[in-house]
């Protein structure tokens, strides 16, 4: 599509991005993106109902097709599962009929648990991708504040970035997994799991709620939001799969 039409017309439906709600609640999202991981998601689980929270888990479709207990677990807990793509590809890069079929793949996978909230991959979108998703009825969540902790980072690290950013109305983002990274990118997610820990015990005052929960709170906040990924950084990414030296599907 045409990208000016594009822009007129997601002007036109006030069809920004979601980056965080405008509330005096004490309320927070806590956004976990790329899982499920069968190492980690359990041990998220277990963190999250020691501290009553809920949270939100971005799921990429083919991990998720290989752990169907895990999303049940995960919605049996209270969270909520929503759209990340079937397997995490920059959205401006693709086709509209690839990204349609990237959206449509990974909520069958989902079905019935998924929610209608997509968070495309690396944050990429374009107002042609915005508008797939628009035409295909979701919300796109992108989020106010980054950890950066699908960098090489320890707890201390990310628990810096996060200081004084649990805020009312915050979408917090946060991988319980990885599935593109870097060639030297540790796959480890321990680091996040004890800032959640940490973060979790810090703010015993706030509520953590789900995104359809925190939407709730108060007046969302939409901005047009579009970026892209340079090409070369792209190309250089591998799945977690190749990291870990198993075989590519
Ligand atoms: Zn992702």
């Amino acid at each position: 599509m045409n990208k000016r039409l594009a822009r007129i017309l997601l002007k036109l439906t006030r069809t920004g991005t979601v980056i965080r709600v405008d509330t005096r609640n004490p309320c927070v999202a806590l956004t976990f993106d790329d899982g499920p991981n069968p190492d980690y998601t359990p041990q998220l689980l277990d963190i999250l109902e020691q501290h009553h929270a809920q949270a939100t888990f971005f799921m990429v479709g083919q991990t998720a097709a290989k752990y169907p207990d895990l999303v049940a677990k995960v919605v049996a807990q209270g969270h909520v599962v929503a759209n990340h793509s079937w397997d995490h590809p920059s959205f401006p890069t693709l086709t509209g009929r690839q990204r349609r079929a990237q959206l449509r793949r990974c909520a069958d996978v989902l079905a019935p648990h998924g929610q209608k909230l997509f968070r495309p991959p690396f944050g990429h979108q374009d107002p042609a991708s915005r508008l797939d998703a628009l035409c295909a009825g979701y919300e796109v969540i992108a989020w106010n504040v980054l950890a950066g902790d699908w960098r090489d980072w320890g707890a201390d690290k990310i628990l810096e970035k996060l200081a004084g950013k649990v805020q009312p109305g915050n979408i917090i983002l946060l991988h319980d997994g990885l599935f593109s990274a870097a060639q030297h990118t540790s796959l480890d997610r321990t680091p996040t799991l004890q800032v959640v820990d940490q973060l979790l015990s810090e703010h015993a005052d706030y509520r953590f709620v789900t995104i359809p929960e925190l939407l709730k709170s108060g007046r969302v906040v939409r901005q047009p939001w579009f970026r892209t990924g340079d090409q070369r950084w792209l190309d250089g990414l591998k799945t977690a799969q190749a990291l870990q030296g198993k075989m590519e599907e």
